[in-house]
């Protein structure tokens, strides 16, 4: 078998980066060691957030968001996001002074986004005792997903129909390179010809690197959420409404709401030495969640009656600096790496899939990604203990990098 691309990995950056380059007329196998669209990505919390902390992000944050929103008029397979805006909150002072500058920058950047006062944020969402916080800002245009599968499946079925051959339970366990070019991958099911390999495995993107002769310093660390039981008076609409300094997200789900919080000490979970390691065996820990529940109850009364419906956990990919790992790998012609995407990598991949397809099949993409080079992570190595520090202060400062 011989194809143009092989793409190892079929979550939501695959799933995309797959479907784009099929677009393009490439000959693309997608592959997957366990099913397809079953390990990270199907358990996010399915949100998109326009406003990012540099002009790159944003412009990918709103390219995904736009393709996500077009979906269905350029597919004609049906995509449902619910444009519910956001509201980001703050109740402390250097929370609030953080959250105004954030503000500043993504007007500046194109970002639609205002400070409200708080009877506005009481209107936009009648569940919030919005009285003591310190800054509130509104983003009319954020969106989420309910079901995060969806998104995966809208991609999987449109890249079936652009030719995308896509291969579950198969497992990559080599990466051929013959004097520093790629010339294909080794699998559980034989040999496959491509000259380009992208490594798009998630918590496993360092061990399919690896294969290739790559060291990626990425480190995976936990991250959980949970939905409560309906809460009388919801309504989809609502917005996510993100607690900056507790660190915790809120949003409308199967008629409660989903509460998902940054652990304030990490929990780094290896699976490198897991043979067999699959996401629903992270091991979860309620307390966390009841703990940034108990931080935000006073402003969404709400919560403190609810019951836990479904409690769910993963694996998010850090990089060091808390930056995408996205491009071609130096040294290795044809070996591309899309991870490191440290809690972002579900809304980011519909920008990330397409930008990233574009500098595959172009030579040059639309988006700039030059800051996401995994040549800039190699510059000056960190020991192991160093790597999963500054990974581990990534992951704790998800909303307050500047802190
Ligand atoms: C609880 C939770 C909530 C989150 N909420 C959000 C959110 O609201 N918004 C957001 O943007 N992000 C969110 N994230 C982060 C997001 O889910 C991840 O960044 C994203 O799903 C990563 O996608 P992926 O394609 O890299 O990984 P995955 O979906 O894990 O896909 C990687 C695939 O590679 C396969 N694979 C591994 N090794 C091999 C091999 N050797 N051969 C073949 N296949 C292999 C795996 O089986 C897997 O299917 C959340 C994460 C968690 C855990």
């Amino acid at each position: 078998m011989s194809y143009d691309v092989v793409v190892v990995g079929a979550g939501a950056l695959g799933c995309t980066l797959a479907y784009h380059l099929g677009r393009a007329g490439k000959r693309v196998a997608l592959m997957d060691r366990a099913a397809v669209a079953s390990q990270t990505s199907p358990r996010a919390a399915g949100l998109f957030k326009h406003v990012q902390s540099t002009a790159t992000r944003t412009a990918l944050a709103a390219s995904s968001a736009r393709q996500v929103v077009n979906f269905e008029r350029d597919t004609g397979i049906p995509l449902p996001a619910i444009r519910s805006g956001s509201l980001m909150v703050a109740s402390r002072p250097a929370h609030a002074a953080y959250l105004r500058r954030e503000v500043d920058q993504a007007r500046a950047w194109g970002v639609h986004v205002e400070l409200v006062d708080a009877p506005t944020a009481r209107r936009i969402m009648p569940l919030l005792r919005p009285d003591e916080l310190q800054a509130i800002a509104h983003v009319p245009d954020d969106l989420y997903i309910e079901e995060p599968a969806q998104l995966l499946d809208a991609y999987l079925r449109a890249g079936v129909r652009v030719g995308v051959d896509v291969l579950p339970h198969t497992n990559v366990t080599g990466v051929r390179v013959e004097q520093g070019q790629t010339r294909g991958v080794v699998t559980s099911d034989g040999e496959v010809d491509a000259p380009i390999v992208v490594d798009t495995a998630g918590a496993w993107a360092r061990a399919v690197g690896a294969l290739a002769g790559a060291s990626l310093p990425v480190v995976t660390v936990r991250h959980q959420l949970y939905i409560t039981a309906a809460i009388e008076g919801m309504n989809p609409r609502f917005p996510i409404v993100r607690f900056v300094d507790a660190a915790v997200y809120t949003r409308p789900a199967r008629q409660g709401l989903m509460v998902g919080a940054f652990e304030a000490n990490p929990l780094p979970f290896d699976v490198s030495h897991r043979d067999g390691f699959s996401m629903e065996q992270t091991p979860l820990d309620l307390s966390v969640l009841a703990a940034a529940r108990a931080a935000i109850e006073d402003y969404l009364p709400a919560l403190k009656e609810t019951k836990v419906r479904e409690h769910r956990g993963g694996l998010f990919t850090m990089t060091a600096d808390g930056h995408f790992m996205a491009g071609p790998v130096s040294d290795i012609a044809g070996f591309w790496v899309v991870t490191g995407c440290n809690g972002s990598g579900f809304s980011f991949s519909p920008g990330l899939g397409q930008t990233v397809s574009e500098w595959i099949v172009d030579g040059a993409p639309s988006i700039d990604l030059t800051e996401f080079s995994p040549a800039r992570l190699s510059g000056t190595p960190l020991d192991e203990a160093q790597l999963t520090a500054a990974c581990v202060w990534q992951y704790a400062h998800y909303y307050d990098p500047a802190s």
